[in-house]
């Protein structure tokens, strides 16, 4: 099971939403998309450790990435010795050197900056967005899992391992004159896709990057304001069409404006045009299973 907390979902001016920053939990592995101001309160206000093993940030706009410094002096204070795996935009590293270098901190874990992470058994890869300034999102892919139906094998008199292992492998295998395709003994899950694309316009690349996701998170800035794509982002209208053409599963809209204090009528626009949108609220957990 995976489950995403967010911890921030407004944008722009700080607001009752927060500031962009979303915890993705799964067996014991945590990455985080985004570390705006006050993102290392809310998780320890959820009751969690900031010793995350990724952060991935979308753009160097002040509202993603303001929290990340202070988030690491933290694990510094607090005795981290684990690597930390960060992947961003390339004035980051940049950034984050010369806070560090100002306020006199010296990180004593290693920090190493990597363009796509690699995980056990999933993968978090960078595509590009449609915003003012260079910026992109991110997708979070499993990979497929292929496990032998040991009880079909048994029930038709195969208990060799040996054939069990070559089924298992993707081999054709020849046993008492018969012979068994993998295929016809595999169960094979299809992996979770989960994607968020940061701040950006509607543009095809996300289609691209979204096609089939089990969840979309999506700019959402505004309701149906003309003026949205000047400013490099989206209403959730366009949030839902590009849920709509890229087929996923659920979408959730956010980033929210300052100007909303409720989330209403983001929904109201973005059902009109799908029907699996949501919104959320500070804190909120979704279970992804
Ligand atoms: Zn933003
Ligand atoms: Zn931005």
């Amino acid at each position: 099971m995976r489950k995403l907390i967010f911890l921030g979902v407004g944008g722009g001016a700080p607001s009752r939403w927060g500031l962009p920053g979303i915890l993705l939990i799964k067996d014991g592995f945590s990455a985080l998309f985004d570390c705006g101001e006050g993102t290392q309160l809310k998780i320890l206000e959820k009751g969690l450790g900031i010793n995350v093993d990724v952060v991935a940030i979308t753009h160097m706009h002040g509202d993603h990435v303001l929290g990340l410094p202070g988030m690491i002096q933290t694990m510094g204070l607090l005795g981290r010795q684990k690597e930390l795996i960060i992947l961003g935009p390339k004035e980051l590293k940049d950034f984050l050197e010369e806070s560090f270098s100002r306020t006199k901190f010296e990180p004593n874990f290693p920090i190493k900056f990597v363009d796509s992470y690699e995980g056990p058994d999933f993968r978090i890869v960078p595509f590009e967005t449609c915003h003012t300034v260079e910026s992109r999102g991110y997708v979070y892919e499993e990979r497929e899992r292929r496990n032998l139906d040991v009880e079909k094998l048994r029930a038709e008199g195969i208990w060799d391992y040996r054939v069990f292992r070559a089924l298992k492998e993707g081999k054709t295998v020849q046993y008492g004159g018969r012979t068994l395709i993998p295929e016809d003994y595999l169960i094979i899950t299809k992996g979770k896709k989960i994607v968020y694309t940061g701040d950006t316009r509607p543009c095809n690349n996300i289609i691209e990057a979204s096609k089939n996701a089990d969840v979309l998170i999506h700019d959402s800035t505004f309701d149906n304001n003309e003026e949205a794509h000047l400013y490099g982002h989206s209403n959730a209208s366009d949030a839902a069409e590009v849920a709509s053409k890229a087929g996923v599963g659920t979408l959730v809209l956010f980033h929210y404006s300052a100007r909303y204090t409720t989330t209403e009528p983001l929904l109201d626009e973005a059902l009109k045009r799908f029907p699996r949108a949501v919104t959320v609220e500070p804190l909120d957990t979704v279970f992804i299973r």
